[in-house]
């Protein structure tokens, strides 16, 4: 009990020095055209966490993620998926609002990308959930089509992601709507076999060879 508290506490502190870093970011171009950076938010023990794309007007304005009609669809959908937005944490590949909702270009990726791999680091979600094209490439990597991909998951640096349809894509084109409902739909199972993978991959690093290859380099480091 202690020690959850310790770690929430801890994990609360880092995800805030990133987004301080965040706000300030001048690494690339979009800072000079937005409001606000917009850094994530979210529960401190996600075992979920969601990246969509970048920040449009609504989330730019108020410096928080998916807050405007996308984001109102994406509270729908997890509800759907028996989760509430407080228990999750949701984020961005890219922080600053692109001009006019212009698609990221690849050196604004480039350079956001640290912030990214600074939050995941921190929180060690169990599963991270790709919205958009964009976000499912930085983890299925710059060849997959997401018409493929979407309802399935990867593994990513040892942590599953699963890839979903951008909830935007259903606003703009109502054929999306059901396929974006099927991808929430599977988003359950895909948190259940990412428990069950780092539940094996946990026995494994405890596994009788891995103990005794501890034991010998304890033993060979008392020489
Ligand atoms: N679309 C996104 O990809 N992210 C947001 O934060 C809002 C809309």
């Amino acid at each position: 009990m202690a020690e959850g508290l310790a770690r929430e506490g801890l994990v609360s502190q880092q995800l805030e020095v990133i987004a301080e870093q965040v706000r300030r970011c001048t690494s690339c171009r979009l800072y000079q055209t937005s409001k606000h950076g917009v850094p994530g938010e979210g529960n401190p023990n996600a075992e979920v966490m969601l990246v969509g794309e970048g920040p449009g007007f609504h989330e730019d304005a108020q410096g928080r993620p998916f807050v405007g009609p996308a984001g109102q669809l994406l509270t729908d959908l997890l509800a759907r998926a028996g989760l509430r937005r407080d228990e999750v944490f949701i984020t961005n590949v890219i922080k600053h609002r692109p001009p006019g909702n212009r698609d990221p270009l690849p050196d604004e990726l480039d350079a956001c990308f640290g912030h990214l791999e600074q939050q995941i680091a921190a929180l060690k979600p169990m599963l991270i959930v790709t919205l958009g094209r964009y976000s499912m490439a930085t983890f299925f990597g710059p060849n997959a089509r997401i018409s493929q991909v979407h309802g399935t998951t990867t593994v990513w640096r040892g942590i599953t992601a699963y890839a979903c349809y951008h909830p935007a894509a259903a606003l703009h084109q109502p054929k999306f709507r059901q396929e974006l409902e099927r991808d929430f739909g599977g988003l359950s199972r895909a948190l259940e076999q990412a428990r069950q993978r780092a539940g094996e991959a946990n026995a494994g690093a405890d596994s009788p060879d891995r103990v005794a290859a501890t034991r010998d380099a304890e033993q060979l480091s008392l020489f």
